[in-house]
């Protein structure tokens, strides 16, 4: 077993050095980067209009954090000022009233995600007034496939806020865990002893929300094998409905609160692959199954299920249930994808607050797709949710086929199978079990917009693939 593990783990090492780059983790395509502060609203306002019937899925983002997690590279704003949240929310309400009227207030809101930042930033009762908010200008559901989700810290989760929060719709929590190791959690600012985990879990379970995720980060000070195992361990113990699994990206020159980490004390990038192996190896001799790019599942989650039933998808708050046409995002910075377009919020406050002063709806950036955008996201989405394309699923443009439209693309994917990463047959891509690492290499070569010369430069906009 040994010898096989060594040799799998050198048949790895020298496939990372050969694809090792940066690359999106694929939650739009094309990517926000590609965004233009040019785009003109109007085309989102003609789309939103065009869309009345369709569920809706919408995004929240309360941006605010009471303490720096030093490897965060979030938009978020770390402040304990009195009135923050106060003053945020009555903009946010303004947004969420323009939004509904522009959308429509009979589309039933199948998906909703209140991310940050903090959610947990809000108290009691301001997280029951965004929610009246949000009800009294959208049809939110009570009943049948719904999914209401929302990020926890637990450090700052309220006494009470579990059963308010199930009472008030929420039916699936998410819990950054990061690490458990105490060493680890101090090197981060991160400091969540794993009693207060556990007692938040045990709350969590006892007013049965339909599924609990956990994230963790692999790459972080201080961790090795042994730390990676104990808080395996703990993990399992507490059995996650998921567990999203993120590679750290030390970019300090981009992220200032990354430099409080000292760059001696990371795990070299041949100790994070040992350590990304161990997490598979771990979870999926535990139970949990791999659905794609660092994401584990148990079998009878919805998100197994949907994978299974090809409605899996990939958005903006990772993978997620297909049940909704449009997502629709408020606050600071979130981004909607309605129709053929993007749209991301002003990041900075200042702008946010001024622009709904003036009765404007906050948008800054945008997108519209093009017809060989929305194929290439096709095929993008597919690989990463499905792990592999149906070719006869994809609408090309007439008379060609699949691997005409896509030659040069099909010279990347011959040398990747060579590789052992994909299985090309003429109706299908494949991912293999030794390319799931590589996963984002794979979508790269879709990617109409990645420029060969900035990828070699290693321009640090994305994070590293490995
Ligand atoms: S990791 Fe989360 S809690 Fe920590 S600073 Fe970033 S957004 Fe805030």
């Amino acid at each position: 077993m040994d010898k096989l593990v060594t040799h799998s783990c050198q048949q790895d090492m020298a496939l990372v050095e050969k694809y090792a780059r940066s690359g999106p983790r694929y939650t739009s395509y094309p990517t926000a980067p590609q965004f233009g502060e040019q785009f003109p609203v109007d085309s989102y306002l003609t789309e939103a209009r065009g869309h009345h019937l369709g569920p809706l899925s919408l995004y929240v983002h309360i941006p605010f954090c009471r303490d720096i997690c030093y490897y965060c590279a979030c938009n978020k704003i770390v402040t304990r000022e009195p009135g923050a949240a106060q003053r945020y929310l009555t903009s946010l309400r303004k947004e969420i009233a323009m939004q509904a009227e522009l959308h429509g207030k009979r589309r039933p809101v199948r998906q909703m995600h209140w991310g940050g930042g903090s959610p947990t930033y809000l108290d009691n009762a301001q997280v029951t007034e965004l929610m009246h908010d949000l009800a009294s200008h959208f049809r939110l559901m009570d009943s049948g496939t719904r999914e209401y989700s929302v990020e926890l810290d637990p450090r700052t989760t309220a006494p009470g806020a579990i059963p308010l929060m199930k009472a008030l719709g929420f039916n699936r929590v998410s819990l950054g865990i990061q690490d458990f190791d105490p060493l680890v959690q101090k090197s981060i600012n991160r400091v969540q002893p794993y009693k207060m985990v556990r007692k938040l879990v045990d709350e969590i379970r006892h007013y049965d929300y339909r599924s609990l995720s956990f994230d963790l980060i692999y790459g972080l000070p201080h961790q090795d094998s042994i730390t990676m195992a104990d808080t395996l361990q703990k993990v399992i113990e507490l059995k996650p409905d998921r567990i999203a699994c993120f590679n750290y990206a030390h970019l300090p020159e981009r992220f200032k609160s990354q430099r409080a980490i000292d760059r001696l004390t990371l795990p070299l990038a041949s100790d994070k692959l040992q350590l990304q192996w161990q997490i598979a190896e771990t979870l999926q001799a535990a139970g949990y199954l791999h659905i794609g790019l660092d994401h584990y599942v148990l079998p009878g989650d919805d998100l197994a299920v949907a994978q299974r039933a090809g409605n899996l998808q990939r958005n903006f708050q990772g993978y997620s249930l297909l049940l909704a046409d449009d997502l629709v995002g408020m606050g600071v910075s979130s981004i909607s994808q309605v129709g053929d377009c993007y749209v991301q919020n002003a990041r900075n406050l200042e702008d946010y607050y001024a622009d709904l002063a003036r009765g404007e709806l906050p948008i800054h950036r945008g997108y519209l797709t093009s017809s060989e955008d929305r194929l290439r996201r096709h095929v993008i989405m597919s690989l990463i949710c499905n792990l592999s394309l149906d070719l006869a699923s994809c609408q090309l443009p007439n008379g060609t086929s699949f691997w005409q439209h896509f030659g040069q693309e099909s010279l990347a994917l011959e040398e990747m199978q060579a590789d052992g990463l994909v299985a090309l047959d003429e109706n299908r891509i494949s991912i293999t079990e030794q390319g799931r690492p590589f996963l984002r290499n794979v979508c790269m070569v879709f990617d109409q917009y990645l420029n060969p010369p900035e990828a070699a430069a290693n321009t640090p906009r994305y994070s590293a693939v490995i």
